[in-house]
């Protein structure tokens, strides 16, 4: 079974895809992780992530490998293990000028569909998340999922999440207004890009996660992805 779930950011289309891997038995790739290991390359061999053209002739020179084990998925860029560099706030504010060059986007959907081929030929599934997973790399997917929540639910989850990377705490109006910031710019380069902007796939299950659980929306997922399958 492959299912492609997209969405925005802070949707809580990590935890969902992994919790629906998990429960499933399949594998796992998240392909923002991908786009953010070459904003870290960029920022880390000096080349500015505004510079498409640089960008579109050397995007190719990192090695890019990645784990898929949803408890414990890695990235790694020339095999150092940059799973939380990646997280980082340089490279979320540059990511989204990454994601937009059509070299680096070709370069990575044919890495996410050679990892669905592999995961076939290993009699395995796969759970991809991003933004173009049910529109380009996997239009035919067994099941495609458009998971959104409300603007405020989203930077509240991200701001969450980054405190308890830094160490726990809690999250105060500065950091809430900072991922805010992040996420309606990332929301509107990656909606209005020329390549693979962010939509929902014909024939996707919409899920409006701001009032479920993540236990209701993986619920949610699986009963989708299930339906069909019972006696
Ligand atoms: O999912 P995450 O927020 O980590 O994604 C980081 C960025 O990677 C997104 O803001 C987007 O610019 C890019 N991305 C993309 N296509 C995907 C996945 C992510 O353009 N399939």
């Amino acid at each position: 079974m492959i299912i492609a779930i997209d969405g925005p950011s802070g949707s809580g289309k990590s935890s969902t895809s992994r919790g629906v891997a998990r429960r499933l038995g399949l594998r796992y790739v998240d392909t923002g992780a991908m786009y953010r290991a070459i904003a870290w390359w960029a920022l880390n061999t000096g080349i500015d992530p505004a510079d498409a053209a640089t960008l579109a002739s050397r995007g190719g020179e990192p090695d890019i490998s990645f784990t898929t084990d949803p408890d414990d998925p890695r990235i790694m860029v020339d095999g150092r293990d940059i799973s939380a560099e990646i997280r980082a706030p340089d490279v979320s504010g540059a990511v989204s000028l990454v994601s937009a060059v059509p070299e680096i986007r070709a370069r990575l959907v044919e890495l996410q569909r050679q990892a669905v081929a592999e995961a076939r030929t290993a009699g395995q599934g796969v759970v991809m998340e991003g933004r173009d997973i049910g529109t380009v790399v996997l239009p035919d997917a067994d099941l495609k999922v458009f998971l959104t929540a409300d603007a405020q639910a989203r930077a509240q989850r991200r701001a969450q999440e980054d405190a308890e990377r830094a160490g726990g705490g809690g999250v105060d109006g500065d950091a809430l207004s900072a991922a805010e910031q992040n996420l309606r710019g990332r929301d509107l380069l990656d909606s209005t890009r020329k390549v693979s902007p962010l939509q929902a796939a014909d024939g996707a299950v919409h899920i409006d996660g701001t009032d479920l659980t993540l236990e209701q929306v993986i619920d949610s997922v699986v009963a989708a992805a299930t339906i069909g399958d019972a006696p």
